[in-house]
């Protein structure tokens, strides 16, 4: 067993650890302020190939797994976490469009989107459908070769620069859940926005409510079978991005860290030498370390097809939590300037909040976890 990333994973971090670290970090304070999408920088992501990363290559992708994905989302996220959202949640569409789609809908979308020429967005989340999607009230009613659609989506990230919301409604009675969900490919122009929330983290990229009224979709647009989106999401894999974002704040918080308190002198000495520090940013290394493991496990089980339930969840609770504590710890040792936008680590720790709640309350994978772990274990 061997605890490395291969020759080419590890070529594919330093590529965008330089770039993430000397393009977009420099910019992240100012975007963060000014709550302003970071378009220029999600372009040059798409024309340096990252938006079709795990797409096949004769779609213009590069054919890569969770493993490479995980890659570049810790490094995206360690410079500004919505980056890495946006590119995530978009490569997210596509690979429902590349696994459940038909030949033409990976000819009409995947080029496309494999260059970040057209933008993705996951419809799955309502008002009153948040942890439990399986309560969604959006509907789509078939008319000849048409759907008709009616309800709402919340927490639209990318919506405002996106193109196609993929978009989960109700096509059976609720007796027939989980086999009565259809996931539909619906253009961005047939919402109405209801509501751009301004939100406490990931304030460069929005994440709007917005709503379907009669809205008709052709049958062309519809990924998979009917009844069988919201099963069939199972079976994807892209969640890894958000432990992988969890591992990206966690470490930049680190790295913060050990830089600040090296040269922060009070009373004629760095910190950096008090034990209380040291132990402190220890336990800041440990919980990377943990998270990272525990992604990278995750995400090279699903790239083998081996059952990924429990160690997911492992994933997402540890390193989502990770984030959380290694920012309010950054935020801590770097004292009042660290309180201050002069710094990153204080946009880390409201980032970081976003990861315990988003891709399913840590709450909700503990549940999974538990049961998991009861089932592998039986009497
Ligand atoms: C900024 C942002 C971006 C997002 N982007 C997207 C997106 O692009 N597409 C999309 O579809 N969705 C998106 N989401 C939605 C996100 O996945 C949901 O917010 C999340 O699943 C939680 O749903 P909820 O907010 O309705 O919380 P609720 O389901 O109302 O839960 C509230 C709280 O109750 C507790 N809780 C819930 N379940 C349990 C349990 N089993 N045991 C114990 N406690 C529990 C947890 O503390 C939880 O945080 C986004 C959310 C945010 C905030």
């Amino acid at each position: 067993m061997r605890f490395q990333l291969t020759a080419d994973q590890r070529q594919l971090r330093e590529e965008v650890r330089t770039y993430a670290q000397e393009r977009i970090k420099p910019e992240a304070i100012e975007l963060d302020r000014a709550g302003e999408h970071p378009t220029e920088i999600l372009d040059e992501l798409g024309d340096r190939g990252y938006a079709g990363l795990t797409l096949p290559e004769r779609y213009g992708g590069q054919g890569e797994g969770m493993v490479e994905l995980a890659v570049l989302t810790e490094e995206l996220a360690a410079a500004l976490m919505p980056v890495a959202s946006a590119l995530a949640l978009h490569l997210g569409v596509a690979e429902a469009i590349q696994r459940f789609g038909t030949d033409d809908q990976r000819e009409r979308f995947l080029p496309s989107m494999a260059a970040y020429e057209t933008v993705g967005v996951l419809g799955l989340s309502e008002e009153h459908a948040g942890s439990n999607k399986l309560d969604m009230e959006t509907t789509a009613e078939r008319d000849g070769d048409e759907w008709i659609l009616n309800g709402h989506k919340q927490w639209l990230t990318n919506f405002l620069h996106g193109d196609y919301v993929l978009t989960y409604a109700k096509t059976g009675p609720d007796g027939q859940r989980p086999n009565n969900v259809t996931a539909f490919l619906v253009p961005t122009e047939a919402f109405e926005v209801e509501e751009v929330w301004d939100t406490l983290g990931a304030r460069t990229v929005k994440s709007p409510r917005a709503t379907l009224s009669d809205v008709r979709v052709p049958d062309d647009n519809r990924i998979g079978p009917v009844g069988e989106g919201y099963v069939q999401r199972g079976r994807l894999q892209t969640g890894i991005n958000v432990p992988a974002r969890g591992v990206g704040i966690a470490r930049a918080a680190l790295d913060d860290t050990v830089a600040y308190t090296s040269q922060r002198e009070q009373g004629g000495r760095p910190i950096s030498d008090h034990q209380g520090v040291r132990w402190e940013v220890g336990e800041m290394a440990e919980r990377v370390d943990t998270a990272r493991l525990l992604t990278l496990r995750a995400a090279d089980r699903a790239d083998r097809d081996l059952d990924t339930t429990r160690e997911f969840s492992m994933a997402k609770i540890s390193a989502t939590q990770a984030a959380v504590d290694n920012a309010n710890t950054a935020t801590q040792l770097h004292g009042g300037i660290g309180y201050t936008s002069e710094h990153h680590v204080e946009r880390y720790l409201r980032d970081a909040k976003l990861l315990t709640i988003a891709g399913g309350p840590n709450e909700g994978h503990k549940d999974t976890l538990g049961e998991a772990v009861y089932q592998d274990h039986p009497g």
